[in-house]
């Protein structure tokens, strides 16, 4: 089979044997799949990535000096069933997988692991266990994009956002656009977007956002107009000051306050900030500069050594919160929020290549923002998205 090598930073495409199923396997004949960000990354600085990973666990990530096919964000039809691997997985079927497989003794991350060749070819192994028929003849450009946006569900779920809640979004690169689609899908009421590009802020407002800022000229924090949050220390104190005075000559005072406290009207409105680039120096920025009580989710993952102070997000009472991933049960969701038309993530796929034009994707997502996913379709000639 067809199949695009990444090795030593050079994407290449190459003849592979085709994969064979083993018990409980299915092989996919790939329809399409998307280019991650991380396999951008992947891509130049696979040793980085390594390193993270053999930290949490997983000495079997790709390296930057052996080929390995990349690939992640898949759909495919069955073309072979492995012994065991049930019948709802009938040939032809279109099918999205968590990507994990079985081999060499373990489990590893499909398109990111020599010993897992990921969806960059004609041909992907996938878990029977893991995988899920595509339902009501979703379009398969949509049906690709269940691992992104299975990831953005994940992130949204675990910032345990309510409906009367700001969002704010800072970052709309595919992974900003996707928590904006599951904040629109929410009923979020207030969605703020921040990205330097007026093309992402463009996508961002079709993805869902209520407001779009460009950071250069205006705070993400002020654009909602929400007049209950605190950004001053000084506005705290006199707020802890000025309410106890008016309590103070209430009877049973502190009884009132444990009711206020309880249904949140005794603090300042925080928003919920989502960080979605994933630079050096940005958690501080977000720390410096969103209001008291934040809860600020990490979606963006930065691969190098950070800094912030940690006493600016103490003083200010901010609450940090790391994500990555998601369950089989939220990618198992997502594809039914996609299938249902619940999400529309539609705006995120903005250009197709076949295997011929990967390299080229690459280029043009690593330099230009017109792009938010490009999709590889195994069958397409097309060599620019
Ligand atoms: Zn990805």
């Amino acid at each position: 089979m067809k199949a695009v090598s990444c090795e030593r930073g050079t994407l290449s495409v190459v003849d592979l044997p085709s994969p064979a199923p083993s018990r409980g396997q299915l092989v996919l004949e790939v329809r399409r799949c998307g280019i991650c960000g991380s396999d951008l990354h992947a891509k130049d600085h696979a040793d980085e990535l390594t390193d993270v990973m053999d930290e949490v666990g997983y000495p079997d990530f790709m390296r930057q000096d052996t080929p390995v096919v990349l690939g992640h964000e898949f759909v495919g039809e069955v073309a072979e069933r492995g012994p065991g691997a049930p019948k709802e997985f009938r040939a032809g079927a279109p099918v999205v997988s968590f990507p994990m497989v079985r081999a060499a003794g373990g489990v590893h991350m499909t398109g990111l692991s020599p010993l897992a060749p990921g969806a960059y070819a004609e041909h992907v192994l996938a878990e029977a266990s893991m995988s899920f028929v595509v339902p009501n003849g979703l379009d398969l450009d949509i049906a690709a994009l269940t691992e992104p946006m299975a990831v953005a569900l994940h992130a949204v779920r675990r910032s345990q956002i309510g409906k009367r809640d700001v969002a704010i979004v800072i970052g709309c690169g595919p992974v900003g656009l996707a928590v904006i689609c599951h904040l629109r899908s929410l009923g979020v009421q207030t969605i703020v977007a921040s990205d330097f590009s007026a093309t992402r802020r463009e996508m961002a407002s079709r993805c869902g956002a209520d407001v779009v800022v460009d950071p250069a000229v205006d705070s993400p924090y002020t654009a909602a107009g929400e007049s209950r949050t605190i950004t001053e220390a000084q506005q705290l104190f006199e707020l802890a000051v000025g309410s106890m005075e008016k309590l103070r000559r209430v009877p049973g005072w502190s009884h009132l306050y444990r009711i206020a406290d309880k249904v949140g009207a005794a603090s300042p409105k925080r928003p919920v900030v989502f960080e979605c680039v994933g630079v050096p120096g940005i958690i501080d920025g977000i720390v410096r500069a969103a209001p008291v009580q934040s809860r600020v989710v990490v979606v963006g993952v930065c691969m190098g050594t950070d800094h912030f102070r940690p006493a600016v997000a103490n003083g200010k009472d901010i609450d940090l919160r790391f994500v990555f991933g998601y369950t089989p049960l939220e990618f198992r969701d997502t594809l039914h929020l996609l299938a249902d038309g619940k999400v529309d993530a539609s705006a995120l796929a903005t250009g197709t290549v076949g295997l011929g034009g990967v390299a080229r994707a690459f280029e043009v997502l690593g330099t230009a923002e017109a792009h938010a996913k490009i999709l590889i379709d195994p069958q397409s000639d097309a060599v620019s998205p």
